[in-house]
């Protein structure tokens, strides 16, 4: 009997999860002979499974705990919080302080002027309420017909029915009979694997543009009402686009007055090297969403800032109608509210984005170097998140078939050697919590290093 065969009978915590567990993107078929990694506890950028063994947490969880995976003062907040006023909500006119400090807070903090937040529970809803509330909008404008919400090929922007649409990757679509009608992909701004013969990153940022701009004619300027953009794309496989191509985006979507919608949700509070990836990226967005790690993960909280011109169209229209008739029982619940005030205060005081600033040099040091491996085609990342991919062939950047084994070969290898990163098919993401230290860093590389040298034995 071997040690998954044995871990998987009688009583044990993967048994008892692959008989009583339905796993979010997981392969079920598979989680039944392989089970699941049992995490059961936390501490600074380590996590430690039902065994005993310790990982450096690569990925922040889902490029989420910036904090790490322990911390006494949000824990003390939430308890406190659950004590004064465990459950209130912020519907027909209600409020609390929580919701109304942190609401402060995010405008303060905005890239740009923003009017009012919303909260949410996660970013799928976040990024939900943006398509209702832009739908909403142009009604009020008396825009019936700009409805139409453009994203990109491979963006992420989360699985409920309208961001699962948004999202650019053909899992979240296929079966689910999405996406719904009105939403639109163009080009991936990657210039490693999209780039035309001899293209440079400037062409290439153009030919992205143009492509924009092709799609809203054709489609007609009067139906776009807005896009969706991931300062740096994530679960899409950490690409952060040419230098120009933001202002040369922008630049077409304010032609045809068509929104920006910023999915702050990985890059937001300090992922880039800047609070915002808007401001690493040089976006000005109409509206922001955010959530992870602002609360550090430690309870579901998300946010959508709109500016003054979306807020005064809501207005207008919630007063025709009655009512602004969206919200979650949940919306700016107080304990997750308190939670990410402090998680606020927290990051403000140990001067955390100052922190990931710095830990970028070493962070991008160490992977760039990989670059030179022998799978790696490309080593690509900004501020505090990066990715390489794997290929098979350098030159031709031929990808190692199947796709995706070479990617979940190197991941297992990793978590073998106490590394957890992610694979998105044959690109391996690494994120770590924002608190990691310099000697961490290169831990995390080594082992890292390590996985890649027994990838590479394995698949030869
Ligand atoms: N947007 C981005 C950029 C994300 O990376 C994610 C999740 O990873 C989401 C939205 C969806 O967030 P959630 O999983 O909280 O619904």
């Amino acid at each position: 009997m071997n040690e998954i065969t044995r871990s998987l009978r009688g009583n044990s915590n993967a048994a008892r999860d692959i008989a009583a567990h339905l796993h979010p993107y997981t392969n079920l078929k598979k989680h039944e002979s392989e089970g699941p990694l049992t995490i059961v506890r936390g501490k600074g950028v380590y996590v430690t499974d039902d065994d005993g063994k310790e990982y450096i947490e690569g990925l922040a969880g889902l490029w989420s705990a910036a904090l790490g995976f322990d911390n006494e003062r949000l824990a003390r907040v939430a308890y406190e919080q659950m004590r004064q006023l465990p459950f209130y909500h912020s519907f027909n006119h209600r409020s609390h302080e929580p919701a109304i400090n942190l609401a402060e807070k995010l405008l303060a903090m905005a890239p740009v002027p923003m009017s009012k937040v919303f909260f949410a529970n996660s970013g799928s809803e976040a990024n939900d309420t943006v398509v209702k509330m832009v739908w909403y909008m142009n009604n009020a404008l008396g825009r019936p017909a700009k409805k139409k919400i453009i994203s990109r090929i491979k963006g992420y922007h989360g699985v409920t029915v309208a961001a699962a649409s948004l999202t650019g990757l053909p899992a979240n679509h296929r079966s689910f009979d999405l996406p719904i009608a009105n939403i639109l992909h163009t080009s991936c701004p990657h210039h490693y694997r999209f780039a035309q013969d001899g293209e440079t990153e400037e062409q290439f940022a153009t030919r992205c543009a143009e492509e924009l701009e092709q799609l809203i004619l054709k489609e007609g300027p009067d139906t776009v009402a807005a896009m969706f953009c991931e300062p740096v794309l994530g679960a899409g496989g950490v690409i952060v686009p040419p230098r120009t191509y933001y202002a040369k985006i922008q630049a077409v979507l304010k032609k045809y007055d068509v929104l920006f919608v910023a999915d702050e949700v990985i890059c937001g509070f300090g992922r880039t090297g800047n609070v915002w990836g808007c401001q690493t990226l040089g976006i000005e967005p109409d509206i922001l969403s955010c959530a992870k790690a602002l609360s550090a993960s430690f309870l579901p909280i998300s946010a959508v800032m709109v500016n003054e011109r979306v807020y005064q169209a809501l207005k207008t229209e919630s007063d025709k109608i009655g009512t602004f008739g969206h919200g979650f029982t949940y919306s700016g619940h107080p304990v997750a509210a308190a939670v990410a005030l402090e998680t606020q205060k927290i990051y403000d005081e140990m001067d955390l984005f100052g922190h990931a600033r710095r830990m970028s040099e070493p962070f991008q040091r160490h992977l760039k170097a990989l670059a030179d491996h022998p799978l790696v085609g490309e080593a690509m990342g900004v501020g505090m998140v990066g990715a390489v991919e794997l290929v098979g062939d350098k030159k031709t950047k031929a990808v190692i078939e199947p796709v995706t084994s070479a990617g979940a070969t190197v991941a297992r290898h990793a978590q073998e050697r106490g590394l957890i990163v992610r694979n998105m098919g044959d690109r391996i993401a690494i994120c770590p919590p924002l608190i990691i230290q310099p000697a961490e860093i290169d831990e995390l590389f080594s082992r890292l290093r390590a996985a890649l040298d027994a990838g590479a034995e394995e698949l030869r």
